[in-house]
């Protein structure tokens, strides 16, 4: 079992920091202009176990922005919130074969599904209808459960998403047309850019994960997060969809249900297992972290933790 009695495993993950701390390829996001400021050396691996042991190698500790890691947990709390039927009748879970950023619906003028940015602003625009302008406390406070630990927001990446937002403001209009966002755009849209620059650690997100992992507990807290179903319905959106256009590839060679994000983290969480964190912000052509994908390959490998080749 993954038990905090492993002293192995931080030798494992101490190894791995080692070795890919050497691999320098890769570009950090500037899209959005204050992410390109990002160091581009820093690099954290944090893994969590489900009996709450959390293991820490290299920058655990520097604060980045959650971006698409944001996704899956809103999604969750969307259907603990409004109720299963409501979401799923908003939002869809096929994977879309186009990138993050895309403003194609599917046939039913609907999001493809809840990782791609016009299904996470659908997200955010449900749980908009039921608490208006508490709409993003509500979502921060929840991250912070999942974290076990209140979350605040980079004011300045906030700001610089807001100010250069403008493809994901016609992916809010576009929503609105087909009634799948029904309030105010610009105020559903402010609650998804600040939802984006909420600042976390490579730990947060490994307790995060693990969290997941655990059937919505969160094992540093003791804490029911959300309900199971919610978690085992997120776990499966982000084993089809969580890793841009590299999700096939991904689950077919790593086989961990995972999401990273634009920041540069990567989220991984093995069910009944573990929760994996890592930062470091140079992304490869996908937009997934380099290192990141490096750690979870190496782990996957050396543990033999493909979720499909389980004994
Ligand atoms: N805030 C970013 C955006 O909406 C998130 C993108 C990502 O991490 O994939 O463009």
């Amino acid at each position: 079992a993954w038990t905090s009695s492993k002293p192995p495993l931080l030798r494992f993950l101490n190894a791995c920091h080692a070795d890919f701390a050497a691999e320098t390829g890769g570009a950090v996001a500037d899209y959005i202009p204050e992410l390109g400021k990002a160091d581009p050396a820093h690099f954290g691996i944090s893994l969590a176990t489900l009996d709450g042991h959390v293991y820490e190698v290299g920058d655990t500790q520097i604060p980045f922005t959650i971006q698409s890691m944001s996704k899956p947990f809103v999604f969750a709390l969307a259907l603990d919130t409004l109720g299963a039927a409501r979401v799923e009748s908003a939002i869809g879970v096929e994977p879309s074969g186009d990138p993050f950023n895309s403003i194609r619906l599917n046939a039913e003028n609907h999001p493809f599904n809840a990782m791609v940015n016009a299904g996470a602003i659908a997200c955010t625009g449900l749980i908009h209808e039921t608490k208006g302008d508490g709409a993003f406390e509500y979502i921060r406070q929840a991250l912070g459960r999942f974290a076990g630990r209140d979350l605040d927001v980079d004011d300045a990446v906030y700001a610089s998403e807001s100010a250069t937002g403008d493809r994901n403001r016609a992916i809010g209009y576009l929503l609105r047309t087909n009634a799948v966002i029904k309030d105010n755009v610009t105020s559903v849209l402010e609650a998804y850019f600040r939802q984006c620059a909420v600042l976390v650690t490579a730990r947060d997100i490994a307790v995060m994960a693990a969290t997941l992992a655990n059937r919505g507990v969160n094992p540093v807290t003791g804490e029911q997060v959300m309900t199971p179903y919610a978690i085992s319905r997120t776990l499966s959106v982000m084993t089809s969809s969580g890793m841009y256009d590299y999700a096939g590839e991904w689950i077919y060679r790593v086989g961990i249900p995972a999401k990273s994000g634009v920041g540069g983290g990567i989220l991984a969480a093995l069910p009944a297992r573990l929760g994996l964190g890592s930062y470091s912000p140079k992304l490869d052509k996908h937009g997934n972290s380099v290192r990141g994908i490096k750690v979870c390959e190496a782990l996957s490998s050396h543990y033999n933790l493909h979720m499909l080749n389980r004994s």
